[in-house]
């Protein structure tokens, strides 16, 4: 079986960074399953994907434009420090939800000083490069249940 639209593909993978750093992988725990072809992974991936089968191995290297887009500027925010107050601690790295005009937004604090701090509603890895080692695990069939949610429902329970 090939992967197509609407198959549930099973991948383990290993994600690193240009330096060679590991940001992510399935390595020692569960393959990451995805419905191919809905755009539930990034596109620089999904694209490779497309008809591989079960064993196939390949290695990419994906632009952050195919992945989680550039580093927006526009996504930075300077806010004055008194909206903290009561916050216990404020440190660079730490994320919290924001809402917005957009909707909901996790920003990470990126700044602070006396007076003001800085959030960055980028996604973590915008900007970044990303190279992806993957091995195919299973495909299979989506169930009319997945196709309708847009997504993989895994093994064991799913409520929703
Ligand atoms: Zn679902």
């Amino acid at each position: 079986m090939q992967i197509t639209k609407h198959k549930v593909v099973k991948i383990h993978y290993t994600l690193t960074d240009d330096d060679g750093e590991v940001i992510d992988t399935s390595e020692g725990g569960e393959p990451l399953e995805y419905l191919h072809g809905v755009g539930g992974i990034i596109p620089g991936l999904e694209s490779v994907l497309e008809g591989k089968s079960a064993g196939d191995q390949f290695k990419i290297h994906v632009e952050p434009e195919d992945a989680y887009g550039d580093h927006d500027e526009e996504l930075l925010h300077e806010v004055e420090r008194s909206q903290f107050e009561g916050m216990d601690e404020l440190e660079l790295g730490m994320q919290f939800q924001v809402d917005t005009d957009d909707g909901p937004m996790v920003v990470t604090v990126v700044e602070i000083t006396d007076e003001t701090v800085t959030v960055d509603g980028n996604h973590e890895l915008a900007g970044v490069a990303l190279n992806f080692d993957v091995t195919v695990g299973e495909i299979r069939d989506a169930t009319p249940e997945e196709i309708d949610h847009g997504h993989a429902h895994g093994e064991g329970c799913h409520e929703h």
